[in-house]
């Protein structure tokens, strides 16, 4: 084996930070921008190995390895012509995923940085590349869903296996990645892990234990369904517990890993209280991880823990030094009772979810 590559891709171009899907919905790509300026204004793009990676349109023969031709056709008539009614493929004016003039060609863009990702680290040229405007974990073959048009980890992930290789899918945003688990639910050769809110207090209202995969997939689909309100102890404790003796079991060939920060106690759009102190915690399990790894972003809603979260995330990937400023001072911590009640019930979470492994 060789050496393990160093320095860390960050997939950079205005335009996957110039979109807006409609002025009052709650994911503003240009949040992008914060992160970006915040490194570069800590001097990150100038550290040994930083490389700023452009990403390129995916071929339609990419977005085809997951989505259906006609839904591909219809978002790109709803590229051209936003008016029109698109509400059987998922998309509607006032709903989660709104039709808006060229979102085929931003999409094409977001997803191929994806791509840009995947292949700079599966050459090696280094450790980890990240495309923090991908990540869009709920789109389905032929239906837009959760503000996901074309999903991209799984594009990726179909694409990683569609080369012989075992694909371990790691997905830390508070919402179940719903999209990836249903492309792979019958398959062992991508196994899916998914730590999220609890379907039952969070969309999409999947993402339960029993949700294991299917046929040579039994066992490949992991869902730990955590209370809402779970903070950074419990959260940690369900990390290790079930993400790093999995993927260990696993030997995957690569790690892909979903990074949306809407679990953090700041975000608006769910109930886990977790700080960056988990991220911290999780990101450099992956980095100190044998595999190489591609990285993506998803959910993320409070802008100033996307700003802060993300470009600590990006400097651990470097293997630079966090400054205490991109840091939460004094994250939620349960305690008495109600500390009893989370552990007690992640604690639930955890064991649902082991059991359910292969
Ligand atoms: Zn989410």
């Amino acid at each position: 084996m060789t050496a393990k590559a160093e320095g860390a891709g960050f997939v950079w171009d205005p335009r996957i930070a110039s979109h807006v899907y409609r002025d009052d919905h709650p994911l503003k790509p240009e949040r992008l921008i914060g992160v970006r300026d915040t490194l570069e204004r800590l001097g990150a793009f100038k550290l040994p190995g930083a490389r700023v990676l452009a990403p390129r349109a995916a071929t339609r023969e990419e977005i085809e390895r997951i989505h259906a031709p006609a839904y591909v056709d219809a978002v790109m008539q709803a590229s051209r012509d936003p008016n029109a009614d698109y509400t059987a493929w998922g998309l509607s004016a006032y709903g989660d995923t709104p039709p808006f003039a060229g979102m085929h060609e931003v999409s094409l863009l977001t997803t191929g940085g994806s791509l840009v990702a995947m292949e700079e680290s599966l050459a090696g040229r280094m450790r980890v590349a990240v495309n923090y405007s991908g990540g869009l974990h709920h789109a389905k073959r032929a239906l837009a869903h959760g503000f996901c048009i074309y999903n991209d980890p799984a594009i990726v992930c179909g694409l990683l296996a569609d080369r012989g290789m075992k694909v371990a899918y790691v997905d830390i945003d508070a919402h179940h990645g719903d999209g990836v688990q249903e492309a792979f639910y019958s398959t062992d050769q991508v196994l899916t892990i998914s730590l999220h809110e609890s379907g039952r207090t969070l969309f999409p209202g999947t993402g339960f234990a029993d949700e294991r995969g299917r046929g040579k997939g039994a066992g490949y689909s992991i869902n730990v369904a955590l209370p809402a309100y779970t903070d950074d102890a419990a959260y940690m404790r369900a990390f290790d517990e079930v993400v790093r003796p999995l993927v260990e079991r696993y030997r995957p060939d690569v790690l892909v890993t979903q990074q949306g920060i809407d679990p953090h106690f700041s975000d608006p759009l769910t109930h886990l209280q977790i700080s960056t102190r988990t991220r911290e915690h999780a990101v450099r399990w992956f980095k100190d991880s044998p595999w190489p790894w591609v990285a993506m972003g998803g959910g993320g809603y409070s802008l100033d823990a996307v700003r802060r979260t993300w470009a600590l995330e990006f400097l651990i990937m470097l293997g630079a030094d966090v400054p205490d400023e991109l840091r939460d001072a004094d994250p939620p911590a349960w305690t008495g009772a109600e500390r009893r009640a989370i552990d007690e019930r992640t604690d639930g979470a955890i064991s649902d979810a082991l059991a359910a492994a292969w």
